[in-house]
């Protein structure tokens, strides 16, 4: 079952992923379906045996809905108006079909052409869900049944009797095909989420920034409220001595128990990324520079006052604003902050525009 494999909230992603995927293949098969429609116009003038100008209006009839798929197409973004745009072609190819076999002196091959629209379903149901497909398909049985009231098929028995193995078939197709989706589905989220997080500690890695930022040059936060956004720098301060003094391991642990300390004092709408060896990045998305400072100071204090299993430890923190443009611009300065921090003393938090111009010169150049 589909759902031992995505979780019930998942299953939106799960459908949006699988339309996204699929959905040139349903699109196309939308398309050749309605224009087949068009090209049986072909047989129908066979069965007369001259030109079947009763069925050219019937057969034609799906050229409006084209229209509406060529135009609308691009515009979807949801997988459920895909659903509704696809469909619709299949139906309305349906319903021509039905309305042009009225005319037809020998409705004999409306066998035939109820069993190739089956297909056109499968075709076209590959990028939607199978549990909306279902009840959509099935509608192709009742407007046989329907339409046999005015139509009366020759050997009607046969024709359902042909279209129920097939419309069963088709289904379980579908149902296999949904679930080797969803171990391709499982795999890609794993290998996006591995490739944006630090193994260590679990907070993102850099590669999130990528995620966030515009892809044109000016690398601006592409995220809701970005405008008030506050970047914090942190560092252990003397790490390299906890390394010295309890070996590799025990500074592991001292990264993981950071990590741990400032997720207790951010929202989950924040970003904590590992900005590299023991440095950190926060994003405060939301936040004004008085929250930003606060959240810093709150930080700083429970990393100080909270005990680890390895040896007290201490944090410098710099603070910038985000001011809307290279996001670079808002690191850098963070970084410029924390700089200051360390060279006053260090366990600080510092905002960027409480260093002095002087104080700025100081940065090395190399950073
Ligand atoms: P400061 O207060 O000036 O920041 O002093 P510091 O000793 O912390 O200096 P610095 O920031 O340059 O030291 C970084 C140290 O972090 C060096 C490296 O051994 C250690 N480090 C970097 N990545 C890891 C890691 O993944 N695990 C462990 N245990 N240590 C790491
Ligand atoms: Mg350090
Ligand atoms: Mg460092």
């Amino acid at each position: 079952m589909l759902t031992k494999k995505i979780a019930k909230n998942e299953l939106n992603n799960f459908y949006q992923s699988k339309f996204d995927y699929f959905r040139r293949v349903s699109f196309l098969s939308a398309m050749l379906t309605g224009l087949l429609e068009i090209t049986y116009f072909i047989s129908d003038c066979q069965i007369f045996g001259r030109f079947a100008y009763e069925t050219l209006v019937p057969r034609c009839s799906v050229i409006l809905p084209l229209l509406l798929l060529i135009i609308c197409e691009p515009r979807i973004k949801n997988y459920r108006f895909g659903v509704f745009l696809y469909y619709l072609i299949a139906h309305a190819s349906m319903w021509a079909t039905i309305w042009a076999i009225w005319f037809l002196p020998n409705k004999d091959f409306a066998r035939e052409g109820f069993i190739i629209m089956h297909f056109a379903f499968l075709a076209i149901g590959l990028g939607m869900p199978v549990a909306y497909h279902v009840p959509i398909h099935s509608l192709v049985l009742l407007n046989i049944i329907i339409s046999n009231t005015w139509n009366h098929y020759e050997h009607f028995d046969m024709m359902i009797s042909l279209a129920v193995p097939v419309f069963i078939g088709i289904i379980i197709i579908m149902l296999i095909l949904e679930n080797s989706y969803a171990d391709q589905y499982l795999i890609k989220r794993e290998l996006e989420k591995t490739s944006i997080t630090d193994n260590l500690t679990e907070a993102y890695n850099r590669n999130k920034i990528n995620e966030i930022v515009s892809d044109d040059e000016t690398e601006q936060l592409n995220i809701p409220h970005a405008v008030d956004v506050v970047v914090l720098m942190i560092d252990i301060d003397k790490f390299k001595r906890v390394n010295d003094t309890y070996g590799h391991d025990a500074g592991d642990k001292i990264l993981v128990f950071l990590t741990e300390q400032i997720k207790r004092c951010i929202r989950s709408s924040d970003m904590l990324i590992r900005w590299g060896g023991e440095e950190f990045v926060v994003l405060l998305v939301g936040a004004e520079t008085e929250v930003g400072l606060k959240i810093a100071e709150h930080i700083r204090h429970s990393v100080e006052t909270t005990e680890n299993e390895v040896c007290p430890i201490t944090i410098s923190v710099g603070v910038s604003k985000y001011d809307g443009g290279n996001y670079r611009e808002a690191v850098k300065k963070a970084d410029r902050a924390l700089y200051y921090a360390k060279g006053h003393g260090r366990n600080l938090v510092v905002h960027y525009d409480d260093i002095s111009d002087e104080d700025l010169l100081d940065y090395p150049k190399s950073e």
